[in-house]
C-alpha cells in the first residue's frame, strides 16, 4: 500500500510519469504525448540534457561520432540541425538536446528542479505515486525511469577523511559558471574517459598540474576534425542508410568493424593495419580485428602495440612506464579516445602520481596526502566516476509489490527482464536499464529502441483493456541466465570497472550488462513484442489475465 503523504493529497494524476530529462526521458515524453497520453516529466536539474547537463567539465566531449550520436525520430531535427565536427564537445551536444526540446516543445511537460524521493506502487489502485523533494505528490498508471546509467557520481573514500580549503569539483557536477585554472596548482584524480579529457585542457592553463592515476587507461588518438558544409550535406543524404546500418550493428552505431580475426593475418600485416588505424584515429583501431574481446593472446599483442605508442610519445621513461596499462585486457575497460593526453605529460609543469605506489589517504586543508607526503593544491578535480548502471534507481526508494524496494531486490546485483522491466514492479519501465546493452552500445540508439518498445507495450495494454504488466519470475531468470552466459564469453568481465561494480565499495560484483550486441538485443525485444509478450503477466482491472 502506498502511504499517504503528510498532507494526504495528490497534486496531480497523469497517465505516465517519466523521471529524467536526458536523452531517453525526453524522447519518452515526446512519444507518450504523441500517443495521446497525459505525461509529466520530472527532472532534478533546472533544464534538459541529463548527463550532458551535469558534465560541463573542461574538455568534455563525446567520443562517439556525431553522425549517430543523435536522435533519429524527428525529420524536422534531421533537416534543421548540422553537427560542426566529427566528435562534438559538450556545449554543442547540450545545445543539440535543447534544440530538440525546443523544436518539439518538450519542456512544457516537465517539472524541473524537482527530485523524486520515493516512487511506490499502490497495488489496489494500480497506480504509481511519486513523492518529490518540493513536497508535491503525483500519480500515474505508468512509471518510466529514465534516470541514466551514469548519474550518481562516486564520492571517493578519501573525501570523507579530510577537508580541503581550495576549490573542489566533481567532473559530473561541474558548475555552470566559468572555472579558471590560470596560475593555479591543480590536481586531477582519475584517468578514465573523463580524466583523460580534462588533463590536456587544464594543462594548458594551470601553473602546476598533478595527475593522480591508479589504473591507467588505454587511450587512442581521437584526431577530431571539423565538418565542411559539403560533408554535412553528404551525411544528410546518407542518413537512412547509416541508421539502418547502426540498428543492425553490435554497437548501435556506424563504427568501423571487422570480421578478420587477429591471427588470421601475417604478423607484418597486423602491425601495418594497427599503424594505419592509429594514424586514422577515432574508432578505427577498435574495429581492426574481430576477436579482441574473445582471444586473450591477440588482445595482449594489441595492448603491447599501444604500450609501444605511449613509449614513443612520452619523453620521460619512468612516466611512460607508469602510463602503460598492464594487468587487464585492452578494451575490457571502456576504450578511450583522447586529444594530446600523453603529450601533456611532456610539459614541464605536469607530473604523474602513481596511486598504486602512493595511495591517496586523505584531503588536507592545503592539498592531498599521498603515500607519506602532502601535495599542495589550489584546486582539486575529482574525475572518479560513477555508481554506474544501478546507482540512480538505488539512490531513492522505488517500492514495488509487498513493499519491496529496488534497493532490496538488487542487493545481490541488478536483475530484470530485457533490461526493461522487473517482476513485482508492474508498469514500471526502465530506459537503458542495467541488464540491457547499456554502456556497451550507442546510448541514443538504445534509448530510442527502449522508448519505442515501452510505447508499444503501453499501446498493447491500452488496446486490449489491460491495466498492468510485469515479467514472470521465469522470464526474468531466463533473461538473466542469457546475460550471464554471454558475459562468460567476453574479456569485458576481466577488468575492475564500473561495468562490473568493482569501483564502488560494498557493491555486488559481476557483469550484468547484455554483451550480445545491440542488434541481437533489439531482435530479442522485438520478438517478445511480436509474439504478444511471452513471459509477461498482464492484469485487467487488478485481475490476472490468463490469455493476453
Ligand atoms: P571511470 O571510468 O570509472 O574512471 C574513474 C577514475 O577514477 C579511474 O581512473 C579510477 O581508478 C579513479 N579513481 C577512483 N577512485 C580513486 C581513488 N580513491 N584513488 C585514485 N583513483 C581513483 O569514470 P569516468 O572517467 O567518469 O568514466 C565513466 C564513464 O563515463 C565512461 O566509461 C564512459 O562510459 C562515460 N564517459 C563517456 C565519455 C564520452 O566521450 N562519451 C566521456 C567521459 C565519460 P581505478 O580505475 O583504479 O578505480
Amino acid at each position: 500500500m502506498v502511504e499517504a503523504n503528510s498532507a494526504g493529497r495528490v497534486d496531480a494524476a497523469y497517465d505516465a510519469v517519466v523521471v529524467g530529462a536526458g536523452i531517453g526521458g525526453l524522447y519518452m515524453v515526446y512519444k507518450l504525448r504523441e500517443m495521446g497520453l497525459s505525461v509529466l516529466g520530472i527532472e532534478a536539474g533546472d533544464n534538459v540534457g541529463g548527463v550532458w547537463y551535469w558534465n560541463r567539465y573542461p574538455g568534455a566531449r563525446c567520443d562517439l561520432m556525431t553522425v549517430d550520436y543523435c536522435y533519429t525520430f524527428s525529420p524536422e531535427v534531421d533537416a534543421e540541425w548540422s553537427w560542426s565536427e566529427q566528435f562534438a564537445a559538450q556545449p554543442e551536444i547540450l545545445e543539440y538536446i535543447n534544440f530538440v526540446a525546443d523544436r518539439h516543445e518538450l519542456r512544457k511537460d516537465y517539472l524541473f528542479g524537482t527530485r523524486v524521493e520515493r516512487a511506490a506502487y499502490d497495488e489496489a489502485r494500480q497506480v504509481w505515486q511519486f513523492d518529490t523533494d518540493t513536497g508535491k505528490v503525483f500519480e500515474a498508471s505508468y512509471a518510466v525511469m529514465a534516470t541514466g546509467p551514469l548519474s550518481v557520481p562516486k564520492v571517493p573514500e578519501f573525501v570523507a577523511n579530510g577537508s580541503f580549503k581550495g576549490e573542489l569539483y566533481y567532473s559530473g557536477r561541474w558548475p555552470k559558471e566559468p572555472v579558471s585554472y590560470e596560475g593555479k596548482r591543480v590536481g586531477v584524480v582519475g584517468v578514465g574517459s573523463t580524466g583523460i579529457q580534462i588533463v590536456p585542457v587544464v594543462a594548458q592553463e594551470a601553473k602546476e598540474l598533478t595527475v593522480f592515476q591508479r589504473t591507467p587507461s588505454f587511450t587512442m588518438p581521437m584526431r577530431n576534425h571539423a565538418y565542411t558544409p559539403e560533408y554535412q550535406a553528404q551525411i544528410k543524404r546518407h542518413l537512412p542508410a547509416m541508421r539502418a546500418s547502426a540498428r543492425n550493428s553490435p554497437l548501435g552505431g556506424v563504427r568501423p568493424s571487422s570480421t578478420r580475426p587477429y591471427f588470421s593475418v601475417p604478423p607484418e600485416q597486423r602491425i601495418s593495419l594497427m599503424e594505419d588505424a592509429w594514424k586514422n584515429g577515432g574508432h578505427t583501431f577498435l574495429g581492426t580485428f574481430s576477436d579482441l574481446l574473445q582471444n586473450e593472446e591477440a588482445n595482449e599483442e594489441v595492448a603491447e602495440f599501444v604500450r609501444g605508442k605511449i613509449g614513443e610519445v612520452v619523453n620521460d621513461p619512468e612516466t611512460a612506464e607508469t602510463l602503460k596499462p598492464r594487468g587487464y585486457p585492452i578494451f575490457a575497460r571502456r576504450a578511450c579516445l583522447d586529444t594530446h593526453y600523453y603529450e601533456a605529460f611532456n610539459l614541464p609543469h605536469v607530473r604523474l602520481v602513481d596511486c598504486f605506489r602512493e595511495p591517496i589517504h586523505t584531503l588536507t586543508d592545503n592539498g592531498i596526502k599521498v603515500g607519506d607526503r602532502e601535495i599542495e593544491l589550489d584546486m582539486l578535480i575529482l574525475a572518479t566516476g560513477y555508481d554506474g548502471l544501478t546507482g540512480a534507481l538505488m539512490a531513492f526508494d522505488v517500492v514495488g509489490r509487498g513493499g519491496e524496494t529496488v534497493n532490496q531486490r538488487w542487493s545481490g546485483g541488478a536483475h530484470s527482464h530485457l533490461g526493461l522491466m522487473m517482476k513485482d514492479f508492474p508498469n514500471l519501465f526502465m530506459i537503458c536499464g542495467p541488464n540491457g546493452p547499456s554502456a556497451l552500445a550507442n546510448i541514443f540508439t538504445i534509448n530510442e529502441q527502449n522508448v519505442n518498445w515501452i510505447a508499444d507495450a503501453i499501446s498493447h495494454m491500452r488496446s486490449h483493456g489491460l491495466t498492468a504488466m510485469e515479467p514472470t519470475g521465469e522470464a526474468e531468470q531466463g533473461w538473466m541466465d542469457l546475460v550471464a552466459g554471454l558475459a562468460e564469453g567476453t574479456l569485458v568481465s576481466k577488468a575492475k570497472t564500473w561495468y562490473t561494480g568493482t569501483n564502488i565499495a560494498g557493491k555486488s560484483r559481476g557483469l550484468t550488462m547484455y554483451t550480445g550486441g545491440f542488434k541481437a538485443y533489439r531482435e530479442a525485444c522485438e520478438e517478445a513484442a511480436s509474439q504478444d509478450y511471452p513471459g509477461i503477466a498482464f492484469e485487467r482491472a487488478g485481475v490476472p489475465e490468463t490469455t493476453a
